[in-house]
């Protein structure tokens, strides 16, 4: 299995009759990269910029994360590499950013709301951010967005950003594309009209899911009510798929769902562009989609989408793929 491991790395996700996914790594930093890379990840489809701002006093400063970054995009070499923008507060709360005591951080100021409410820590990450473009494919993804205005600034603010380097002679990269996260259920609804904001999405299942079912996805008590097999998950899920597509823009998904062998079939029918795990999923995901018929996946597609709950579709999924074994 290992011999059989060792040269899947070097093989594309494609399905028997030829579409193609890519698979890319989700990351925490520099040091993952490497067993990144040793799966054959085509790309960093989501870099959790966070991890440098917690654990600390004092956030990082545009030289410490411009080298994060780079050495990150250095080694994607001509691949592209997704960096989120930092998702604070909610579950990562932060010692130097005083949001104070909320009874739903979950709902409260996070991620994007977070970086717009702070306009000095948010230009100074996208000035790293572009600095560290000039050395491969560097993308921005705003996590948590729920509106179109909330693109629209920031864009604005990485204008500025872009302004200010050329200002100071710094070199930087000048064409970043700017993508979003599709984890809230405001955004997955309106995703045709954010879809005419930015360049790209990456739906994150993790809060997508824990969104629309209402329940916590930390919280215990409650876990056994989620999962990404919920039909009304399943139904957005495609909704975005399609939204995107009609004004082609490229979908690709970076929360656990990605790593989910059984979920494969159902994106891959549905026509996700990439599928962005933690870096040992990818070869059992990458098995799945490459012993694949499109159009049974698609059968099976269809029969999910009309399911009741969550346990059905699991259920039909776990028969496909033993019946396709
Ligand atoms: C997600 O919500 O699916 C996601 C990838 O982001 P995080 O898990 O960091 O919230
Ligand atoms: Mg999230």
């Amino acid at each position: 299995l290992r011999q059989q491991d060792g040269m899947l790395a070097d093989l594309p996700a494609v399905t028997q009759d030829g579409r193609t996914v890519q698979l890319a790594a989700n990351i925490g930093g520099p040091a993952d990269m490497a067993a990144a890379l040793k799966q054959g990840c085509e790309g960093v489809g989501l870099f959790r910029s966070e991890f440098l701002f917690m654990g600390r006093e004092h956030p990082p400063d545009e030289e410490e994360q411009f080298n994060a970054y780079r050495r990150v995009i250095e080694q994607c070499g001509d691949k592209p590499c997704i960096i989120r923008t930092m998702d604070i507060g909610g579950d990562k709360p932060l010692p130097y950013l005083h949001i104070g005591k909320e009874d739903n951080p979950f709902l409260g100021l996070r991620a994007i709301r977070v970086s717009l409410a702070e306009p000095a820590l948010f230009l100074t990450q996208l000035k790293a951010i572009l600095r560290a473009g000039v050395y491969g494919r560097a993308a921005v993804m705003l996590p948590m967005v729920i509106s179109e205005g909330e693109i629209r600034r920031a864009r604005q603010y990485l204008g500025q950003a872009g302004a200010e380097l050329e200002q100071q002679g710094k070199a930087y990269a000048p064409a970043v594309e700017l993508g979003i996260m599709i984890e809230t259920p405001a955004a997955a609804v309106m995703a045709s009209e954010l879809a005419g904001e930015c360049d790209f999405f990456s739906i994150g299942t993790n809060d997508l899911v824990q969104y629309t079912l209402a329940v916590d996805r930390g919280n215990t008590a409650v876990s056994g009510l989620y999962s990404h097999f919920h039909p009304a998950v399943l139904r957005l899920i495609d909704g975005v798929i399609k939204a995107a597509h009609a004004r082609n823009v490229w979908v690709g998904m970076c929360g656990e769902m990605a790593g989910d062998p059984l979920a494969a079939p159902l994106l891959t029918a549905m026509g996700i562009d990439e599928l962005s795990m933690s870096a040992p999923l990818i070869p059992r995901v990458k098995a799945v989609i490459r012993q694949l018929k499109l159009s049974d996946a698609t059968a099976v597609l269809t029969r999910a989408l009309s399911q009741n709950d969550p346990q059905a579709v699991q259920s039909l999924l776990t028969d496909f793929l033993a019946g396709s074994r």
